[in-house]
């Protein structure tokens, strides 16, 4: 296989498939533009499929409700009444009768990562809590894990959190679980790592005059050498960046679609693709194995690397796949204004000083590409908001170019005023009460922690607020725990945070639809059931209406998804032709 950037720079790729266009010289805009193309001309007067006796919730706030769609091809031709319908119907057209079923817009996941969450729950071990929550959980984990490798073969783990200790384990934690294999395990955040001593001789690091790589640390002991712990991805990659064959990565892909299909998300944006990652969605858009629309962020971590991506890759964009913009992280650990946890201070590192940090967004904003930031500390965020501002020149520009930020939990209104006048697309991950919130209460500033993920703030100040689960790092893929999240604002054992952040489930809906949409230049296509849209929507087995609480979330799932018009998952075989009404 080649790699994305090399098949990218042949001057074939436009003739490989007639989807994948070379727009080298095409601003964004005009890109997504050029994506919304709409085909209304057609010989039949009618529609394919028409959607009657539901309840229809748009996300159009001109026609919020509505008892019937029609759809032609991948698009959406009619909505309102039954009546209002029926003059789409002709002897070819499949009516369903949905029995008062609720339709949404197919929902978008802003933030994922598909092919490293296929790989991680297919390829590593698994060490989330509670199985995993203390050195001696951790240690018979990895012992078990190892009596069935060979020597020598390398064993990676992730999803760690926090261990009883109130430290993360050292080489010398571990070498005893693991004594003959090079062993790497991965915090759940990604941000994090610890090899045993057998790993960091492998990759040639057990020594004491090391360098730290950019952006990225290797922790010492106090024999001066590596004691195991490695800060941010540089350090963890260059002990072992465990490799997938091309049949594992589309293997990892379509495992973790299709999971995503069957919720009802018919969209992810996956920002942080290595160039080989990207090179597989490619090649499964090329074969039409993409059963639902990913956008693509790759992930770059210096200023070098991404001066050559943005060389050598050129602009691509179909309906199902696209080039949407290029990934760069400011902090791991949060980068705050006052210490979060003085116990993990050490941990606490930019990934960029300021000047190389605004040089990159200048390159990316330069080569007219959405900016994605992954910046979580207060600290953090305001270095991104004074990034864009400085390289957009003003707030006008601002919002025309759209670059986004990911995280941002603490509230700070002053922050959160930037990012609405600037109309910088956030996306949030409500889960980081769930997952993050009782930790956070032992150890933060309670008025801080209280307040974590303010969507109801956001919203209120407005802010373009979306939601992404941001798997594999957060354990739950499910659309769902994110709103139902956002609604309770309970932590994992049960504490209620600042209940005037929850928001409703229609509030919850808009961020995994239409503001999904907008952080992605997909407005115009996506998130919403309009005429001329994308025929992109889910049936659901509960009446949307009627989700008042977090409880009434219970039992709520997808009984079809379709994309394009076409179904991509139905909750039984049968399902249409079960409401098929018969002319
Ligand atoms: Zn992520």
């Amino acid at each position: 296989m080649k790699k994305l950037t090399e098949s990218m720079t042949t001057c074939d790729l436009t003739s490989r498939r007639s989807f994948l266009k070379a727009l080298a010289t095409a601003p964004l805009l005009a890109l997504t533009d050029a994506g919304a193309t709409r085909v209304f001309a057609s010989p039949r007067s009618g529609a394919d499929m028409i959607l009657t006796n539901c309840n229809l919730i748009t996300m159009d706030d001109n026609k919020p409700l509505a008892r019937a769609m029609a759809i032609k091809g991948a698009n959406i031709v009619g909505i309102g009444s039954h009546d209002e319908m029926s003059q789409f119907i002709d002897s070819k057209t499949t009516v369903l009768d949905l029995h008062q079923e609720s339709v949404s817009p197919g929902l978008i996941d802003a933030h994922s990562h598909l092919i490293a969450f296929g790989q991680m729950q297919l390829k590593f071990v698994i060490l989330r809590p509670p199985q995993v929550n203390s050195f001696e959980t951790l240690r018979k984990v990895l012992a078990k894990a190892a009596v069935s490798r060979p020597k020598g073969e390398w064993i990676v783990g992730r999803g760690f959190r926090d261990f009883r200790e109130g430290r993360f384990p050292t080489r010398h934690d571990l070498d005893d679980a693991v004594p003959n294999n090079p062993l790497l395990i991965i915090h759940w955040s990604g941000q994090f790592g610890i090899a045993n001593t057998m790993a960091l001789k492998k990759a040639d690091l057990l020594k004491a005059d090391l360098k730290d790589p950019y952006g990225s640390a290797y922790l010492r002991g106090k024999d001066k050498l590596p004691n195991g712990i490695l800060v941010h991805y540089p350090a963890i990659y260059s002990v072992y960046n465990p490799p997938m064959e091309d049949h594992e990565q589309i293997e990892a892909a379509s495992w973790a679609m299709k999971l995503f299909a069957e919720q009802g998300i018919t969209c992810v944006h996956d920002n942080f693709v290595p160039a080989q990652k990207a090179q597989t969605y490619l090649e499964m858009a090329q074969r039409s194995e993409l059963p639902i629309r990913i956008r693509v962020y790759p992930y770059i971590p210096n200023l070098e690397r991404c001066k050559l991506l943005l060389s050598k890759v050129k602009r691509y964009q179909a309906p199902m796949l696209r080039l949407q913009g290029v990934k760069l992280a400011i902090d791991g650990y949060p980068l705050m204004y006052k210490p979060l946890d003085k116990n993990r201070e050490h941990l606490v590192q930019p990934m960029h000083p300021r000047d190389q940090f605004e040089a990159i967004i200048k390159a990316i904003h330069d080569a007219d590409y959405q900016v994605d930031v992954h910046a979580v500390g207060d600290k953090a965020v305001d270095m991104t908001l004074d990034c864009f501002l400085k390289v957009c020149g003003n707030s006008a520009e601002c919002r025309r170019r759209r670059h986004r930020m990911e995280h941002f939990p603490f509230r700070n209104l002053d922050s959160i005023g930037r990012a609405a006048d600037y109309g910088v697309p956030v996306c949030s991950q409500p889960e980081m009460i769930t997952v993050r919130g009782d930790e956070l209460l032992a150890k933060a500033d309670r008025n801080l922690v209280n307040t974590i993920t303010p969507i109801a703030t956001f919203i209120k100040e407005g802010a373009m607020i979306c939601f992404g689960a941001d798997v594999p790092a957060f354990p739950s893929y499910l659309p769902l725990d994110s709103v139902r999240t956002a609604m309770s604002r309970k932590t994992e054992k049960g504490k209620q945070l600042d209940p005037s952040e929850r928001i409703s489930f229609m509030e919850g809906l808009r961020c995994h639809t239409i503001n999904a949409a907008y952080s992605g230049f997909d407005e115009h296509d996506i998130g919403s059931l309009e005429v001329g849209k994308k025929a992109d929507f889910v049936v659901w087995n509960k009446d949307l209406t009627k989700m008042s609480s977090a409880a009434d979330l219970s039992g709520l799932k997808p009984e079809a998804t379709f994309v394009d018009g076409k179904m991509v998952y139905e909750s039984e075989n049968g399902y249409v032709l079960r409401r098929k009404k018969h002319l």
